[in-house]
């Protein structure tokens, strides 16, 4: 019994220390694990399965609006990066160069991809002539490379993995249609997935993408009330183009540069799934993107009968559909449940001699943990309605947790108080200057995640110099 108790014990509880929680959680839950390579992680099955799963439901999503798929080099020449002047600028501290090859140094140093705008330039300029060419659309996955100083397992890694889709379009109209598009595909997976809520709108200058005209975020809430950025989409009008000679041939026969967006989410929407839905047992995934929703756990497994019955019920549940597996390991119940909820598999089926003598089985949810007796020829379409359900309850339970972390402040000393005592998103009015920006990180600390497509009118002033606001903007601290 000692030992079942430490797999839960040894995980620091979150409102003790939520970071050291976080670590624990993806210790534990053996998402990944640290190498000898400083900065990077390996991730482990567990963690992969995951980001494999919001790979193949968010490509999907994409082919649906007419995304194609493509591959570019990892290295960019210096030469190429330097193009364009503010994207250089927003990406050189953070680079990682290679120098030499083999035993040669090179004539000219190529860094390894941070992003790949520089690049899709290159290829679109020797790729684009006609209008007859647009639009492109396309996206790679791939990993990048940041040099970060301090890093954290999903948060923030010299090495991610990511996809970044890259389009060229005649018009500045069908540009600025895209961006938004993809931003919405984003929030619909956010939302319909991974049970996350998110809040929609636009970067302020000062955090936009760079050498973007308008970069467009999905911004959601971590249970310790931090933000974190969830998907970006920019827009960048023709600047790119014009420094990259990406020009077509317009049906009236004169030359035009073409207008491009870029959007990107990385795996650091596991870092997400993690701290909006964890808990002190462990990890809790959302159903629709949980590698294993269903684990059948034999009890009293020695017992004649019982393993095949176990067996019997995991291959009916795969067959209906469900991603179902058995734990038929020698392990006692009480450790395998333990386990299963720090992996955070929605639901445990536990099964032994007397449910089978009653021609049941019991469902346990993991967010709930309530316990759901039913008889065995029920029990797939039972499994998938409790799915169903926990799914819907965790994006309603995060959202209420939103709501009930998300503050209003009419002046600057209540934006202070609400900044210094409650972890929180806080709407509050803005005039647009990066000046006040600038003063509200240096005096409460924060900084603008986004300026919501909902506005709202809270008082007229702008909460720091009071000038005459323009917008509404949802500021916090974030990962
Ligand atoms: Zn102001």
């Amino acid at each position: 019994m000692a030992k079942e108790k430490k797999l839960v014990e040894s995980i620091t509880s979150m409102e003790e220390d939520f970071a050291q929680w976080y670590t624990d959680v993806v210790k534990k839950a053996e998402l990944t694990d640290y190498t000898s390579v400083k900065g990077c992680m390996v991730i482990k099955p567990a963690g992969y399965a995951i980001w494999e799963n919001i790979q193949h439901e968010l490509d999907r999503r994409f082919k649906e609006t007419g995304v194609e798929n493509v591959y570019l080099p990892m290295l960019i020449p210096e030469s190429l990066l330097q193009k364009e002047k503010d994207h250089v600028e927003g990406f050189a501290p953070e680079v990682a160069w290679v120098t030499h090859g083999g035993l040669e140094p090179l004539q000219e140093r190529m860094c390894v991809r941070p992003t790949s705008e520089t690049l899709f330039c290159d290829f679109y300029a020797n790729d684009i002539h006609s209008y007859r060419d647009l639009p492109k659309v396309y996206n790679q996955w791939c990993s990048v490379m940041r040099w970060e100083k301090t890093t954290r397992p999903f948060l923030r890694s010299r090495e991610f993995l990511w996809q970044e889709g890259h389009t060229a379009h005649a018009t500045a109209e069908e540009a600025e249609a895209r961006t938004i598009q993809m931003l919405n595909v984003y929030a619909d997976f956010c939302e319909e997935v991974l049970a996350i809520p998110v809040i929609k709108g636009r970067k302020t200058d000062k955090e936009k993408f760079a050498g973007a005209e308008a970069t467009y975020t999905i911004e959601s809430l971590m249970h310790d009330g931090k933000a974190l950025q969830s998907g970006t989409s920019h827009n960048f009008g023709d600047g790119f183009a014009k420094a990259f000679d990406i020009q077509y041939t317009d049906k009236d026969n004169t030359l035009k540069y073409v207008h491009q967006t870029s959007w990107g989410m990385t795996t650091r929407m596991i870092g997400a799934i993690i701290m909006v839905h964890g808990d002190n047992s462990g990890l809790v995934l959302p159903p629709h993107i949980a590698p294993v929703q269903a684990m059948v756990i034999p009890i009293q497994q020695k017992k004649e009968g019982v393993l095949d019955k176990a067996a019997e019920v995991k291959e009916a549940l795969v067959k209906s559909g469900i991603r179902a597996r058995m734990d038929d390991s020698d392990k006692s119940p009480g450790w395998k449940f333990s386990e299963s909820e720090m992996r955070g598999i929605p639901v445990r089926i536990e099964l032994g001699p007397k449910d089978i003598e009653a021609g049941q089985a019991v469902i346990v949810r993991r967010d709930t943990r309530e316990k759901i007796a039913v008889s065995l020829e029920e029990l797939n379409s039972k499994v998938a309605e409790v799915l169903e359900t926990m799914q819907k309850d965790m994006l309603e339970r995060a959202r209420a947790h939103r709501e009930a972390h998300t503050y209003t402040a009419k002046t600057l000393e209540e934006f202070k108080d609400i900044a210094e005592n409650k972890p929180g998103f806080i709407k509050a009015m803005w005039c647009g200057d990066q000046a006040c920006e600038d003063a509200l990180k240096e005096e409460a600390g924060v900084t603008s995640r986004c300026i919501p497509f909902k506005q709202e009118e809270i008082t007229c002033e702008c909460i720091y110099c009071k000038k005459p606001a323009k917008a509404m903007v949802y500021w916090g601290k974030a990962y």
